[in-house]
């Protein structure tokens, strides 16, 4: 039922579809927006449009990033031998929250999950691998703990074992199937410290 006019009911529509936005909080935006002035709610769009044109995935660990190395993987400083597996940008991001890790990252963009029908070849695996190939020591497997999670994390570690690569698991104690990001910093260190061989 149309009770707004069809402009209005048409951004409504368009924010509901946006993750984690339901009826109501795309009804209260849409309002929003539209009371805001003009100049600003064109530099808003300006900026959604310019951000999806311009971001891409790192040549090296597939996160978002605007450049074709990622600011993290073209930093010197950074230890390339110790490379962290996460699902997305957001737990990398969550991790270099801490402060506490040096090393590099490989960002999956999703997990396995056959109820969703997500293989091996849907996720960047295929790049992590191609990284192997070059002066590793470590891969420290920092999927969530979800079912989707350990999944990934075991078909890794399999595919990993045979390199001679030491592979390790973060230490459970992330509650299961939270998301890496809602995680204390606290949690994500501890996690992290009491990793274990796989
Ligand atoms: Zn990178």
């Amino acid at each position: 039922m149309d009770y707004y006019g069809s402009q209005i009911t048409k951004l409504i529509q368009q924010l509901s579809a946006l993750p984690g936005i339901g009826g109501k909080s795309a009804q209260r935006l849409a309002f929003h927006i539209v009371n805001m002035p003009v100049e600003q709610v064109k530099h808003l769009a300006e900026t959604i449009l310019e951000a999806r044109e311009h971001i891409c995935y790192c040549r090296e660990c597939c996160t978002l990033t605007d450049q074709e190395i990622c600011p993290i993987c073209s930093n010197p400083v950074r230890d390339k031998k110790t490379i962290m597996v996460v699902e997305s940008s957001r737990d990398l991001a969550a991790y270099e929250k801490t402060g506490k890790y040096n090393g590099v990252y490989h960002v999956l963009q999703g997990a396995i999950s056959p109820l969703l029908g997500i293989g091996p070849g849907d996720i960047r695996l295929k790049e992590l691998m191609q990284r192997l190939q070059g002066d590793v020591e470590e891969v420290i497997i920092a999927t969530n703990s979800s079912l989707e999670g350990e999944t990934t994390a075991m078909y890794i570690s399999k595919l990993i074992k045979p390199t001679g690569i030491r592979v390790s698991r973060i230490a459970s104690g992330v509650p299961v199937g939270g998301d890496l990001e809602y995680i204390d910093e606290m949690t994500l260190l501890r996690a992290l410290e009491g990793r274990v061989e796989l």
